[in-house]
């Protein structure tokens, strides 16, 4: 039975109705968010995005994927909240929203020592193996978004080198439950 992981666990296929591929429920600077009054009410965004969310059900769709990952403010407790209040499937990836530059972070652990997996790679598998931060829920794709100027070179070297992250791909392609997507406007 193919199957696909949601926020609310996995689903077989054949559940997933009409979906909307390619959704945001929130898209968040939270280093702005932390360093300035930027007016944001979580409980009233929470409150928001479930009305809404709710609407789309009513109007006939079954499914929403939700393109965020590291990058556009991601918070999984803030979206399986939502998720828990919604008759959708929520189909969530990891990966990174890099367009011109790489997260410091992940700038400066370029090189893995001997013996482990590069850092990028490491919380993509983890995402999809084992969950998102300390919570269930478990990335279905893998998202390196680009807009028109392509990825970030250094961000496609790392993906494609890794020996890892290709035999989990081809492992992913074969069960059907995920595909690596690059996504431009
Ligand atoms: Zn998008």
């Amino acid at each position: 039975m193919p199957f696909v992981n949601t926020v609310k666990g996995a689903i077989d296929t054949a559940q997933l109705g009409r979906v909307l591929m390619h959704e945001h429920i929130f898209i968040l600077s939270t280093e702005i968010m932390q360093n300035f009054d930027t007016g944001w009410d979580e409980e009233e965004r929470v409150e928001d995005a479930i009305a809404k969310l709710r609407a789309l059900k009513t109007a006939g769709i079954d499914t929403l994927v939700d393109q965020t990952p590291v990058g556009y403010g991601r918070h999984m407790p803030r979206i399986e909240r939502i998720a828990k209040e919604v008759d959708l499937h929520i189909i969530v990836p990891t990966g990174l929203i890099d367009f011109h530059d790489i997260p410091h972070y992940f700038a400066y652990s370029r090189a893995p020592r001997a013996g482990q997996r590069d850092a990028l790679v490491d919380i993509f598998v983890k995402e999809i193996e084992e969950g998102i931060g300390d919570g269930p829920v478990k990335a279905s794709f893998i998202k390196v978004a680009t807009a028109a100027h392509g990825a970030a070179p250094e961000v496609e070297n790392r993906l494609v080198v890794d020996d890892h992250l290709v035999s989990f791909e081809s492992k992913l392609e074969l069960t059907d439950d995920a595909c690596i997507e690059r996504a431009a406007p």
